[in-house]
């Protein structure tokens, strides 16, 4: 089975115990715009892409757009990669929407404003791919995004560990996507423990999320992109964060077989 490469562009400022979330988030100081943490991150990430073929989707906050040296950051990339790099959407304001009550309204004008600034900013390499804040998505939002026009969610982490940020369930979130014609590609997981995103460090759950990464299949390249969104394709999506590309004094890379 092959891998599609996910990674997402949160800044410091987005993470769920800072912002976005009803219990979580207790924002003191202001962070900035455009971290100099994450800037680390993106010159380190551009030198592991020299380094390999991969093609590589990035889930973008919309709201990292107000800063146009993020943007430049971006369109640099695409210049430099070409189609190795797509880009989706990681909503405009990484707000945990499952974990909160249901808000149709605001989700689909939210959307809908992301979608548009992408698409403005990023016109070739935009992709209608979602991937929900934090990994909180509920059922409800299946239908908005279809009206969308999105057609992959990656936005499921089908471990009980994590189960109850899918609202309701997971099951149910999987089959609001299935009947709204969205294809649900879910996180990878491995004795149905979490390997993506910061299970990579956590104490007790690293080693196996590391062990999962290594025995992966070969990454998509640029002609296989295409199996993202055809649901005959089996395979497997795994995501990091450009902010861990600055861990380890910038020595940081992720743990899979590259091309
Ligand atoms: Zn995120």
């Amino acid at each position: 089975m092959r891998t599609w490469c996910t990674v997402d562009t949160d800044d410091l400022r987005h993470v769920p115990t800072h912002q976005g979330h009803p219990t979580r988030s207790k924002a003191k100081e202001t962070l900035p715009d455009y971290s100099s943490h994450l800037k680390d991150g993106f010159h380190q990430f551009r030198q592991w892409m020299e380094s390999n073929e991969v093609a590589v989707t990035l889930f973008i906050i919309a709201d990292q757009c107000n800063n146009m040296e993020f943007v430049s950051t971006i369109q640099d990339l695409e210049t430099t990669f070409g189609g190795r790099i797509t880009i989706g959407c990681h909503g405009l304001t990484h707000r945990s929407w499952s974990a909160w009550p249901e808000d149709s309204e605001r989700f689909s004008e939210d959307l809908q404003q992301a979608t548009s600034i992408l698409k403005h900013h990023f016109p070739d390499s935009f992709r209608p791919w979602f991937r929900a804040p934090a990994g909180y998505i509920s059922d409800w939002m299946a239908s908005i995004l279809s009206q969308q026009k999105y057609t992959v969610d990656t936005s499921v982490n089908p471990s009980w560990l994590v189960r109850r940020k899918a609202s309701p369930s997971v099951k149910k979130v999987v089959e609001s996507m299935e009947s709204s014609g969205i294809l649900e590609r879910k996180w990878k997981t491995r004795f149905s423990l979490p390997t993506c995103g910061p299970a990579q460090h956590i104490l007790g759950l690293r080693w196996n999320a590391r062990q999962a990464w290594k025995g992966l299949g070969n990454p998509l390249g640029i002609d296989e992109l295409h199996c993202v969104e055809d649901s005959r394709h089996e395979i497997a999506t795994i995501y990091w964060h450009i902010l861990d590309h600055a861990r380890v004094n910038g020595r940081w890379s992720p743990p899979i077989k590259d091309l």
